[in-house]
């Protein structure tokens, strides 16, 4: 540790919060990552939905290798607002700086009044829908339960709700096979499509007789965010996009054969003895990139509605909020006016549910953090390289709350003992 001039608290061990270790390591600053889970992978895990099964791979194996390294501590089972308070470890741990990797844990409440009453009773939510998916054949999950339901209605538009819309029609049509004495393979079944695989059984979507799932879009299907407009995109460019996305959507409903209703936004419940059967939808129009409700309504009724509008930040005690976001002072670097040494990385600040984004924008702002910041302290004098009393006292914190935690403090043991159930 002599070597470490400066120290860096990192809250979340996944996508970004790995990335930001990475940058600060390699600089030789001693860097404590600290997740709320035993294991470090956030959405990788959590998020996407199992079938991606290399691409999970891949990117475990990335986040232990920028973990697994000199310089990096980790600390895991520590909730930041809840284990140790923001404000003590801003002020009171002797780290020069904090980062905040924590990502977007919340969904976005169905915009509508009362709504959330019957969260349970017809409604739920995608984060822990995709939690349980996931998870369910854990010997050890505890988590909430769901079922999958033939007919769910999904309210969305974003990458996430064609992955809860998938999850739906994937397992029925899994659900049917098994019906008939078949066990399919619900990867095989991703990467090939649902209408292939039942080909090979001589068997239709119709034959199956699935209602399936249908997402509920309060935009045009050009819109869908399945691939981004470039920055200063012209009228051409634009085109070519909408153009894209729309190809990219059909190829998706073709091969698992959910569906996008576009143009309604959720305007009102259809409750019925004390449950959540239906919505009404008000039609809208789009003009200039605006959703405009028009008075034209449409009752929808389904026996499961999944909200799927958007993930945000979990509150954070000691964190101020501005609506359903932090109170950010400056969105490019994260910082909080109230915390001078902090910054934010990750989809906390982006808001993009993507990896590529989440770790572009932890590079940009370790690389501020570490370069810009600290040099420009050092110059004025108002950084001082840690003394060996702090690094000790530091130190000592790091191993007691690891202690208190049972981790080792070999990274690599830990994993492998608390490694995901697929790979044990
Ligand atoms: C259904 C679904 C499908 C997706 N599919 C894709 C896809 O196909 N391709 C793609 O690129 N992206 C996809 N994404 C998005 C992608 O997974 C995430 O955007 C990205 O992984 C976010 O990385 P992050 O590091 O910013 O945040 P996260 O992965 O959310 O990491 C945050 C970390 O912080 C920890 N943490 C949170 N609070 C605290 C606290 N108080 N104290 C300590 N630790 C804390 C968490 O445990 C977690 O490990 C999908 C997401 C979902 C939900």
């Amino acid at each position: 540790m002599s070597d470490e001039k400066h120290s860096i608290a990192i809250i979340g061990g996944a996508t970004a919060g790995a990335e930001a270790a990475d940058i600060f390591a390699k600089q030789g600053i001693l860097t404590v990552v600290f997740d709320q889970n035993p294991r470090p992978y956030g959405k990788i895990e959590d998020g996407l939905p199992k079938w991606h099964v290399n691409l999970r791979a891949k990117e475990y194996a990335a986040i232990d290798r920028k973990l697994n390294q000199e310089h990096v501590h980790f600390v895991p089972c520590t909730s930041i607002g809840q284990d140790i308070p923001l404000r003590e470890l801003v002020d009171d741990w002797g780290f020069h700086s904090v980062v905040l990797a924590n990502g977007a844990w919340r969904d976005r409440p169905l915009p509508i009044e009362g709504a959330d009453e019957y969260v349970g009773k017809g409604l739920i939510y995608q984060n822990p829908y995709i939690m349980w998916f996931n998870h369910r054949h854990e010997a050890g999950y505890t988590g909430e339960q769901f079922e999958i339901v033939d007919g769910t209605l999904v309210v969305g538009g974003g990458l996430a709700s064609i992955d809860v819309a998938k999850v739906v029609t994937l397992e029925m049509a899994l659900q049917r096979l098994r019906e008939r004495g078949i066990e399919g393979d619900m990867e095989e079944m991703e990467i090939k499509g649902i209408p292939r695989v039942l080909e090979k059984y001589d068997l239709k979507w119709e034959d199956l007789e699935i209602q399936g799932s249908k997402i509920y879009y309060r935009r045009r299907q050009c819109d869908m965010p399945l691939m981004g407009i470039p920055p200063g995109a012209d009228e051409a460019r634009i085109a070519k996009v909408e153009k894209g996305r729309l190809n990219m959507l059909n190829k998706s409903t073709s091969k698992y054969l959910f569906e996008v209703i576009p143009q309604h936004a959720p305007k009102d419940l259809i409750v019925e003895d004390g449950r959540l059967v239906g919505l009404v939808f008000a039609r809208t129009l789009v003009e200039g990139g605006r959703v405009i409700p028009t008075d034209e309504t449409v009752e929808v009724r389904a026996p499961l509605i999944i909200s799927s509008i958007g993930s945000i930040p979990m509150p954070l005690n000691g964190v101020p909020m501005n609506g359903e976001l932090y109170d950010y002072q400056d969105w490019d670097t994260g910082t909080l006016a109230e915390y001078p040494t902090l910054f934010s990385c990750g989809n906390v600040v982006t808001g993009k549910g993507n990896i590529v984004d989440s770790r572009k924008h932890a590079k940009q702002v370790a690389r501020h953090v570490s370069e810009d910041y600290f040099k420009l302290a050092e110059d004025v004098q108002a950084l001082d390289p840690m003394s060996s009393d702090a690094r000790q006292s530091l130190g000592e914190r790091i191993r007691s709350r690891q202690k208190q935690v049972e981790y080792g403090g070999s990274y690599e043991s830990w994993i492998e003992a608390a490694k995901p159930p697929e790979f044990c």
